[in-house]
């Protein structure tokens, strides 16, 4: 009796998962239409797998290229080496080549919970890789920054400000509205 029960409980969680990640990216594909190039931006390796997993595997679901820039390696824990790695095996997982993730080690982006990044400095980072990959969609953190953690919040101020100066790319400032209109956040 208890296999036929664990069976049952595994098909009720398949198809669960299954609904759950047809759902999200039926969602996109109706919010993005059109996006050739989105980009995720994060801050910290692991980002991309707690907050925006079922974002990443509707886009990639949808046969869009996505490209992921990380700000900062992940080093509070002097950790950044392992952290690295953990970051390119995560995205590959998750259906992202390497060769579409960028990690930026920077001195003056420390990974810390009480540190605001330079805005000016993140900003014009965060445009040249805008620029250099024809991006033309950022899903990143909304002003809370999903857990309140300031590099997060620094990332959503850096693209609000973009956005509000007019430097981002067209394609950019249309696709990409502010926060509520992400569906990034979940
Ligand atoms: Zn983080």
């Amino acid at each position: 009796m208890l296999p036929v029960a664990l069976v049952a409980v595994v098909a009720v969680l398949w198809w669960l998962c299954s609904s759950w990640r047809e759902a999200v990216s039926g969602r996109i594909a109706a919010v993005l239409p059109g996006v050739r190039a989105p980009l995720l931006l994060i801050a910290h390796p692991d980002d991309e797998c707690m907050f925006f997993a079922p974002t990443i595997l509707g886009l990639v679901q949808g046969q869009r290229p996505l490209s992921v820039l990380c700000c900062c390696t992940g080093n509070y824990y002097n950790q950044g080496e392992t952290r690295k790695k953990e970051l390119f095996r995560s995205c590959a997982a998750l259906g992202i080549a390497p060769s579409n993730v960028t990690l930026i080690d920077h001195s003056d982006l420390p990974d810390s919970p009480t540190v605001k990044w330079d805005e000016r400095l993140l900003s014009s980072l965060i445009l040249n890789h805008i620029q250099e990959k024809n991006i033309d969609l950022v899903i990143t953190f909304d002003e809370g920054g999903v857990s309140g953690h300031s590099n997060h919040i620094s990332l959503y101020h850096a693209v609000r400000s973009l956005h509000s100066s007019g430097k981002l790319p067209e394609a950019v400032s249309k696709a990409s509205q502010p926060a509520n209109h992400y569906p990034a956040r979940y």
